[in-house]
């Protein structure tokens, strides 16, 4: 049976929170976990707070599981996966993940709100961004029944054929830039392959995947196919997955360190890993290019999500001889974003998702100063009347910026763009490549023939021409080099997901005696 919304999140006017959150607010409470298909209280979690950027103060109550909680998820899901979701034929798991699409639809407006709400990401962004999800779980059911094996050619005295077979109990680590397409990116192909899932949102931002839970619930999915623990990463919940014994497979999106760790604590149960991490791409501007159009997207891209996106072009490479008028292009550009209240329509940027990750940035914008690149637009907190405990930036610009300084090398995931000059195409694509990272990049050029040359040349798993950050379903993303393992989407979305069994038949049933002679 299906619990209301209104039974799940309860609002309060009172209580300790509301005093330690120091206003007259409203808090939501999230006071409950989702495993084996009910709500349930978490067991040796707790409550903590999700903070709005915007206040810097608390906005929901939110349950988080403990080891016992992750215990409980990860039975849950293999009951699922030896039961009743094991036998399902994929067809009816690809009915099921579309009416989970549908009702997605229907809520993407809310869900957009509170995702703004969890990370300060201006409502128009969220809202584009979690209005297209469903579009994305359709694609993803659709390949559900399209996994077949193969003949393998040999001879008369056998019959052998491949599988593709579901891997099994999933944990999913999201981070709190993008909880709502992570989830979804993990999700609608683990779920499409017929793998079960335990979700573990990032803990500044876990009231979108909450939502999500009740969607599962209301589609009809069977107990445990979906779980859905909130908690902490390195000594909670997320740790526990990556250890548990019971977890076949590990898809995590974050920062590369974490990835690191997590490969060596999911060593010793030899887990499969899929990984999308950071990214510091480089976004390339010819001469020849349409260069309204390349810095619509130059600058669009260098604060989308108040710069907290592995995809964006944070080292923008501009070709010398328009270097000047790109630069001050830049700077105009900055002084029109609106910075303010995510949930206001007007905004553009939001504050940073968190107080460590604007602290980060402004560490990154000090270095860049005492690098000796120069600061064109930006580089301080961003006031905004009657928000003053918001996490705001100002859209930061720093020109003449040379590639082995910090603000080029690291992914800062701030609003934070780098002008880089260049002078052909050679010296384009080196220092495109000059990066531990590869994934994506970006380039606008008029001649074919140099877009496909450079294209070709550079180390990522995704390289737009004229135009950027272009994403979707249909078409695979993640990383070369340290930007991680695997593919999200696609074709290719299933992969990761599935193992491959082959079976051989003989036709003759006749087996030599190894000792007759
Ligand atoms: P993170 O990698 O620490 O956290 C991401 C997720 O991993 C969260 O759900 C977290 O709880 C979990 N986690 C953390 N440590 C874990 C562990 N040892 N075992 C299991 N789970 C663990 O990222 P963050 O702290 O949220 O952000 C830090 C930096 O990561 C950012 O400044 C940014 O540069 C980068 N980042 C990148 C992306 C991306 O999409 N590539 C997203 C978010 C953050």
């Amino acid at each position: 049976m299906c619990i209301t919304r209104d039974e799940r999140v309860t609002v309060v006017d009172g209580g300790v929170e509301q005093a330690k959150a120091g206003s007259g607010e409203r808090l939501e409470r999230y006071e409950r976990l989702y495993i084996g298909g009910a709500w349930v209280a978490p067991q040796d979690g707790g409550m903590m707070e999700s903070i709005d950027p915007a206040t810097g103060r608390a906005w929901a109550i939110v349950a988080y599981g403990g080891a016992r909680d992750i215990d409980s998820a990860v039975a849950a899901a293999r009951a699922a996966f030896e039961g009743p979701w094991g036998r399902m034929a994929p067809h009816e798991r690809a009915a099921l993940l579309r009416r989970f699409a549908d009702l997605y639809q229907r809520a993407a407006p809310e869900l957009a709100k509170v995702e703004s709400r969890d990370n300060g990401r201006a409502l128009r962004e969220s809202r584009a961004d979690a209005g297209g999800h469903h579009t994305a779980y359709h694609w993803f059911a659709s390949l559900a029944d399209k996994q077949g094996g193969r003949t393998i050619p040999l001879d008369s005295a056998v019959h052998a054929y491949t599988e593709r077979l579901p891997i099994g109990v999933v944990g999913a680590i999201t981070p709190w830039n993008v909880p709502l397409m992570a989830a979804c990116w993990k999700l609608g192909p683990a779920l499409a392959a017929g793998c079960t899932v335990v979700l573990k949102p990032a803990e500044q931002t876990p009231c979108s995947s909450l939502e999500l839970a009740a969607l599962f619930e209301e589609a009809g999915f069977p107990p445990g196919v979906v779980n859905i623990v909130p908690g902490y990463g390195a000594n909670g919940a997320g740790d526990h997955l990556v250890t548990h014994p019971g977890v076949d497979k590990i898809t995590f999106t974050g920062e590369g360190a974490t990835a690191k760790e997590i490969l060596k604590r999911g060593a010793d149960t030899l887990k499969k890993f899929t990984f999308e991490l950071g990214g510091k791409a480089p976004h390339i501007l010819f001469a020849d290019a349409d260069l309204d159009q390349a810095i619509n997207a130059a600058t669009g891209s260098a604060w989308a999500l108040c710069g907290q996106s592995c995809a964006l072009g944070s080292r923008v490479l501009v070709e010398r001889s328009v270097y000047d008028q790109v630069a001050e292009a830049f700077t105009a550009r900055a002084a029109k974003v609106r910075v303010g209240r995510p949930l206001d329509e007007a905004t553009h940027m939001g504050p940073q998702a968190s107080r460590a990750q604007m602290d980060k940035t402004l560490s990154y914008i000090a270095k860049g100063n005492d690098e000796g690149a120069r600061l064109i637009a930006g580089g301080a907190p961003a006031e905004v009347a009657g928000l003053e405990g918001g996490y705001f930036v100002q859209p930061t610009v720093f020109a003449d910026v040379s590639n082995d300084m910090a603000i080029a090398r690291d992914e800062i995931f701030g609003p934070v763009a780098a002008l880089i000059p260049f002078d052909g195409e050679d010296e384009a694509v080196a220092l495109a490549n000059d990066t531990a990272y590869g994934l994506t990049a970006g380039l606008w050029t008029r001649d074919l023939g140099r877009a496909h040359r450079t294209a070709a040349r550079i180390r990522a798993g995704v390289v737009w021409v004229n135009t950027y950050r272009y994403l979707r379903w249909s078409i695979p993303y993640g990383g070369f080099k340290s930007s991680g393992w695997g593919r999200e989407n696609g074709m290719e979305a299933l992969e990761p997901y599935l193992e491959t069994r082959a079976t051989v038949i003989s036709t003759t049933g006749v087996f030599p005696d190894a000792y007759a002679s």
